[in-house]
């Protein structure tokens, strides 16, 4: 249920979650799929949930079924509704759109109908051990529990505590709804898990009318089951919870029963990714909140630029398993580079300048040329590129001293300006410590688009910007967040602790007026590709993001 069908004309990879839904359709069990993306709002999304988000969207939208949004808010410490807003806006953002948007508390007097069965049934009970005791009678993993003394607590009293638990008589802690499953069973999620809490605090949406929040656990395979969820997927730490989704279903009166699937999450190195870590960064002003380009946020991808296709091509790259790794951070912005290489128009910007003057180019005089915008999609057109007596080249790419193989601008030598023409050195101006302030060349007519020489090579190109026409803008330039591949490795020590301290620089670069036209994205040509900065750009001062470098820079320092 996309708005967006690009991805439609590719083949499908498949994967094990796939082979079950054409087995399902094949084999009559269903008539179509249904499934959901059940984000809980206390943060931000991350670029882990996009894979959950591309897997149940696309599943969807391949074999013409159906996928709900469901805000899983049944812990109302901990949401808020600016989460809410920014999940759906970072889902639309990625190209989906769902077909229903819910929220389990919409559910809670269903909820509350379907644990008062259970208790009914003989099996719930209410409990009034402490935590701690709880936890005592619960055993090991090696040793079978004891069951409570309130496990055989008459009905009647639990549904009337329960009732009264429900009204906000208790405080919170002194009672829990138990499921009465089994108190030896091997997996402790079945030792007679709790199901219900007392919570005395109001609900972002339904405020003071319920005292008690139900658990994960009971919650969601309902919620699953109302909404006729069909695959309801999720990451691998939910297999063992699994028997209790189905128990649960089992045995209430709901006819239909969703089957719990999981897959391995994504992990990404020399990041974090779990919301409430996020969330402690943000809150601990180490980034300058959730949508930080540094962040590994969809809100902060956005930001920086990351095309919304190279996110779905990365989760489709990845696949979908059933074994736990780490992905390089590469891999994501290698999809990133591979997207923009094809839709980003071209334009030159200089981050560090270092200014030359053309001695036999007319002063006060402007020069229009014309280039290309994308070197291979000419439907993108041209661009009018200005030159004038001075201009700014890279710092980087004059060497008065050069080292061998070195065929940018040195003493005595010549170089292409891109998408203009050869100019040589003349002679180099310092300042009074040594500094070099300006070069002086002189270009070579001859070399200009439709002369002669034209074409002849010079070993060397680089970009530049006119002096009089190139706008001064900040850059910022991103590097990992982290410098270390797993910042949680260590658990002597804080992750925070692990901050790449050189993970944002800026600098001041000038860059060609073609990039003010419009477009969201553009590649400085050997630089890198850039975006506007949503937040802190404006017309009088300009900040541009650096999404990715040219090349991976990690995978050279041998990373
Ligand atoms: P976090 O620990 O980051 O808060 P979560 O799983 O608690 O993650 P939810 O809002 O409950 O966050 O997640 C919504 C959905 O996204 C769930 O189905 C969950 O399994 C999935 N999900 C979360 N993290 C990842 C991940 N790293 N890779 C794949 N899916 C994920
Ligand atoms: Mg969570």
């Amino acid at each position: 249920m996309s708005t967006d069908s690009s991805t439609d004309e590719k083949t499908k990879v498949s994967h094990f979650i796939r082979n079950i839904v054409i087995a399902d359709l094949s084999s009559g069990k269903h008539q179509s799929i249904k499934t959901r993306f059940p984000p809980e709002p206390n943060g931000y999304l991350h670029i882990g949930h996009a894979k959950a988000i591309c897997l149940n969207f696309e599943l969807a939208r391949e074999f013409s079924g159906l996928t709900n949004l469901r805000f899983d808010d049944t812990n109302p410490a901990k949401e808020e509704e600016v989460y809410a807003r920014a999940i759906e806006a970072d889902i639309r953002w990625l190209g989906y759109q769902w077909d229903e948007l819910c929220h389990a508390s919409d559910y809670f007097e269903r909820f509350y109908d379907y644990a008062v069965e259970l208790i009914t049934a003989g099996k719930a009970y209410v409990e009034e051990l402490s935590a701690d005791e709880m936890r005592e009678y619960r055993g090991t993993l090696t040793e079978a529990g004891r069951p409570s003394p309130w496990r055989e607590r008459p009905q009647e009293e639990s549904l009337d505590l329960f009732a009264r638990m429900r009204t906000g008589e208790f405080p919170d802690g002194a009672y829990v709804l138990r499921a009465k499953i089994d108190m030896a069973s091997p997996n402790i999620k079945m030792r007679d898990p709790a199901i219900y809490r007392i919570r005395n605090i109001p609900h972002q949406r339904t405020g003071d009318a319920w005292h008690i929040y139900p658990m994960y656990d009971f919650a969601h395979c309902i919620s699953d089951a109302i909404e006729g969820i069909t695959h309801s997927l999720c990451t691998l730490e939910f297999e063992d919870h699994r028997p209790l989704y189905d128990w649960v279903l089992d045995n209430i009166s709901i006819a239909a029963h969703p089957q719990q699937i999981e897959f391995a999450r994504l992990n990404l190195d020399y990041t974090v990714m779990s919301k409430r870590r996020l969330k402690l960064l943000v809150d601990e002003g180490l980034v300058d909140g959730w949508d930080d380009p540094r962040m590994p946020t969809l809100a902060a991808m956005r930001r920086r630029g990351y095309p919304p296709q190279a996110i779905r091509n990365f989760a489709e790259l990845i696949g979908v398993t059933k074994s736990e790794s780490i992905i390089p951070l590469g891999v994501l912005e290698n999809e990133v580079r591979n997207e923009l290489n094809q839709t980003a128009p071209r334009a030159m910007g200089v981050l560090d300048p270092l200014k030359i003057v053309l001695l036999n180019f007319p002063e006060g005089e402007t020069e229009w040329l014309e280039a290309a915008r994308h070197p291979q999609d000419e439907s993108m057109g041209k661009r009018k590129v200005p030159i004038t007596r001075e201009i700014y080249i890279e710092r980087g790419d004059f060497m008065e001293e050069p080292v061998r193989k070195y065929f940018r601008l040195k003493p005595g030598g010549e170089v292409r300006l891109r998408n203009a023409f050869i100019i040589k050195f003349v002679e180099l101006m310092k300042d009074e410590n040594g500094e070099i302030v300006e070069i002086r060349c002189e270009l070579d007519p001859q070399t200009r688009s439709g002369m002669p020489e034209s074409n002849r090579r010079v070993k060397g190109t680089i970009h530049w910007v006119s002096a009089e026409h190139g706008v001064a803008a900040e850059v910022r330039l991103y590097d990992r967040l982290f410098n270390v591949e797993n910042p949680l490795a260590d658990k002597q020590r804080d992750f925070q602790e692990f901050i790449n301290p050189d993970c944002l620089s800026k600098a001041q670069a000038i860059v060609e007026p073609s990039v003010f036209a419009g477009g969201e994205n553009f590649q400085f040509e050997r630089v890198g590709y850039f975006c506007f900065d949503s937040k802190d750009s404006t017309a009088d001062k300009p900040v541009l993001n650096r999404t990715v470098s040219l090349r991976d820079s990690w995978a050279k320092r041998g990373q």
